[in-house]
């Protein structure tokens, strides 16, 4: 197939959606769709060239992890044993859940297809015959259209015994979680799905070594997955050729908060947060003071011509001191509180530690989100932002997984940004911005 036109930025862009092409078309989770616009192709053409090749493909294509952590997607591909005899496993985390990040959702209710295909190749190239995909237990929705999917690959031939003739077998699974944001994470994710409580494991061995039930195991992000699709169906050099240097290929970016078009956008990653905002968001509704980048565990950057004119890939936003993350763009409104708003963050992680390591359970579920409510229902004291930060200090580098330091991302970030707004909080027990209706009302 033709690859889409180039995108054009500025007043008259005209971007072509890949990832998100049938987002919004009619019956677009159907099989009889997908395939009318040429679904199942890639698939193919990855059986007519090899799963060495197939890996070789991904790799030149620069995909990155669409997960959050950007890890190279081929090279993770290419750690799974080779010829070792045992079952190998792939594993789709659809159990998004950072907030700020809604970009699956969508994937896996409105194109479930290309997310089977996506692993079908994956599973190809790594010599797996089995995939899981891990489904967050709100999307309701999506893993009904995920099964309704898989059987009507399975009547196809497109899942099962030689999928297309290719001599190749996979199958696939759909499980979902209950409602855990530890279960995105990888290792608590396969913890899960053999029935025990969702508990990170200790990494080293990562996954291809000894991943569910000790098999090799590779796990994706759902959108990895569907860009793997893509790269196979227009070839990794038209993914190579948008994006940045290092950073290629298209992105998911969420927008939410204050906006006057939340939602998902498929651009090109380099695009600058101005873009990204003004003209395919509409701009804010209201004055904004920070901009959250790639869902609540990136450190938030001040709302500054520097910030806005910031290309969004992940070399821009580590040089920037945050992450882009899973590319959940959250604006803040200059009259929100922001120790508040930094709360119910904190709340947030407190609530989903799963407790096994002392730094999580103690540091964020304990002391940090009572400190916060202490701050934000009046009862400060003068040293209780130094306390804070000695808190973090402990807890920074020192938890079992990422949860922990996900949760210091906010915390760090507003007290470094808005360092006056905690000190008047906490030593006149007012908020410098006081809860007013709330900005969608005004
Ligand atoms: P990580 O950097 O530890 O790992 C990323 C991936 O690369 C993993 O699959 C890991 O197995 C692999 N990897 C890393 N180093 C490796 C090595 N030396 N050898 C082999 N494989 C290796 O990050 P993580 O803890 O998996 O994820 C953190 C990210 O997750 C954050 O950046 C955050 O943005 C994101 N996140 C996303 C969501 C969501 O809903 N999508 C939720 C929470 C966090």
């Amino acid at each position: 197939p033709t690859p889409p036109k180039p995108i054009t930025s500025g007043r008259d862009a005209r971007f072509v959606p890949t990832l998100y092409a049938a987002v919004g078309q009619p019956d677009s989770w159907t099989l009889d769709t997908y395939r009318r616009t040429g679904g199942y192709g890639a698939a193919a053409r990855a059986f007519s060239l090899g799963p060495d090749a197939v890996i070789e493909e991904v790799k030149k294509s620069g995909l990155r992890g669409r997960g959050g952590a950007g890890f190279a997607t081929g090279l993770k591909w290419s750690f799974m044993p080779l010829n070792d005899g045992r079952p190998h496993v792939v594993i789709c985390n659809a159990d998004e859940s950072e907030p700020g990040s809604f970009k699956d959702r969508y994937l896996l209710s409105e194109d479930p297809h290309q997310l089977i295909e996506g692993m079908l190749i994956g599973g190809y190239a790594m010599r797996a015959s089995t995939g899981y995909v891990y489904i967050r237990g709100e999307y309701v929705q999506a893993a009904e259209r995920m099964w309704a999917a898989i059987h009507e690959a399975r009547a196809a031939g497109l899942l099962g015994k030689d999928v297309l003739g290719s001599g190749f077998d996979f199958d696939l699974q759909v499980h979902r979680g209950a409602g855990a944001y530890i279960c995105g994470e990888e290792t608590a994710l396969m913890n899960s799905l053999e029935g025990l409580r969702a508990n990170p494991r200790l990494k080293p061995p990562f996954p291809a070594a000894a991943g569910l039930y000790g098999l090799p195991t590779t796990i994706n992000n759902v959108e990895t997955f569907c860009a793997a699709t893509q790269i196979l169906k227009y070839g990794a050099d038209w993914h190579a050729g948008m994006g940045t240097e290092r950073s290629k290929g298209m992105k998911l970016f969420q927008v939410s908060g204050p906006v006057r078009r939340p939602g998902v956008y498929e651009l090109p990653l380099g695009t600058p947060l101005r873009e990204l905002v003004y003209d395919w968001a509409g701009g804010p509704q209201v004055e904004v003071k920070a901009v959250i980048p790639g869902g609540s565990s990136c450190p938030m950057l001040p709302w500054d011509d520097k910030t806005l004119d910031m290309p969004l890939d992940y070399e821009s936003l580590a040089a920037a001191g945050s992450m882009l993350g899973t590319g959940g763009v959250t604006l803040i409104p200059r009259e929100d509180c922001i120790v508040n708003a930094t709360w119910n963050m904190v709340r947030f992680y407190a609530h989903e530690s799963c407790g096994k390591c002392t730094p999580c359970r103690e540091g964020i579920s304990g002391w940090m989100v009572r400190m916060y409510e202490k701050l934000v229902r009046g009862h400060g004291q003068p040293g209780d932002v130094q306390l804070i930060l000695d808190m973090a200090d402990n807890i920074g580098g020192r938890s079992f997984c990422a949860l922990a330091d996900a949760c210091l991302g906010p915390v760090l970030s507003s007290i470094k940004l808005f360092r006056e707004e905690y000190d008047v909080l906490a030593t006149t027990g007012q908020p410098l911005y006081p809860p007013r209706r709330r900005w969608r009302e005004a």
